[in-house]
């Protein structure tokens, strides 16, 4: 693993030394230092550390626990506060930032190592477990097409544009930018404008079929270069053969395999 980032936020400039030589020597790169708080915002939205040392007392009108309020709504980052001093009412404005740690000055290397380390943890812990909130998301969302799947009436329609969005998020949450067309004449239209890497094209669509879709594509000097994907409920030997002729690159079967999915995304 690389070295985690650290940003320092001190307006003592022998203290803020002092951390950075600390630092450096538990193994951390510093990232950067602020010695106010305005400063400390813009410096961790342009360097996106994985961690913020925050001073709470600072010179001017945004104090550590303001900016850590400011660069919190924008970034996901772990911050543990610096202090000298705890009094009570500045603790409880503290707490309400949700810091990932809090270090009385003067402090040991050895702390500073146990809080970082700790931080870092719960921060990676944390995004776990919004992930799987995600996925759980995203599969209630594809049981929710299968409830729609067994209403006949509209029912291609709804199901082909539930999965598309289910997938489209799934993409999404995998780290892509994603558009999402819902039929093949739109989907050739986004296509043009949106030039992607990969298109995920599904088979059985009403009207234009994949099929039309993807020689169409073909001819498209916007997607030259573009990793081109059926994806159809069929599996067999026959069906990737047609598929291929077709010009697609690459077969998904339904439902989608996540891992396969990733695999054939990490190509582009
Ligand atoms: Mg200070």
């Amino acid at each position: 693993m690389s070295k985690a980032t650290v940003l320092i936020v001190e307006n003592e400039a022998i203290v803020a030394a002092d951390l950075a030589g600390k630092l450096v020597r538990l193994g951390y790169e510093v990232a950067g230092e602020a010695a106010r708080g305005e400063e400390a915002v813009a410096l961790a939205c342009r360097l996106r550390p994985n961690l913020v040392l925050m001073d709470i007392s600072l010179p001017g009108p945004v104090d550590g626990i303001a900016a850590t309020e400011a660069i919190r709504r924008q970034h996901d980052v772990p911050v543990i506060y610096l202090t000298a001093h705890a009094d009570s009412a500045t603790l409880a404005r503290a707490k309400l930032t949700d810091p990932f740690g809090y270090i009385l000055k003067p402090f040991e290397e050895r702390e500073l190592a146990t809080q970082i380390e700790l931080a870092l943890y719960k921060h990676q812990a944390d995004q776990q477990i919004r992930q799987q909130r995600e996925w759980l998301r995203v599969t209630l969302t594809s049981i929710g097409d299968a409830v729609l799947a067994t209403d006949n009436a509209g029912r291609i329609t709804f199901a082909s544009a539930d999965s598309a969005n289910s997938l489209g998020l799934l993409v999404q949450i995998l780290g892509h930018e994603v558009r999402t067309a819902y039929d093949g004449p739109s989907a050739l239209a986004l296509a043009q404008a949106f030039r992607p890497e990969v298109v995920l094209l599904d088979i059985g669509m009403p009207g234009m079929n994949g099929y039309d879709v993807v020689r169409r594509l073909r001819q498209m000097p916007e997607v030259k270069d573009t990793l081109l994907v059926a994806q159809t409920g069929w599996g067999q030997e026959e069906d990737r053969q047609r598929t291929q002729e077709a010009g697609f690159d690459a077969h998904l079967t339904k439902p989608v395999d996540v891992a396969i999915l990733k695999a054939l995304l990490a190509e582009k």
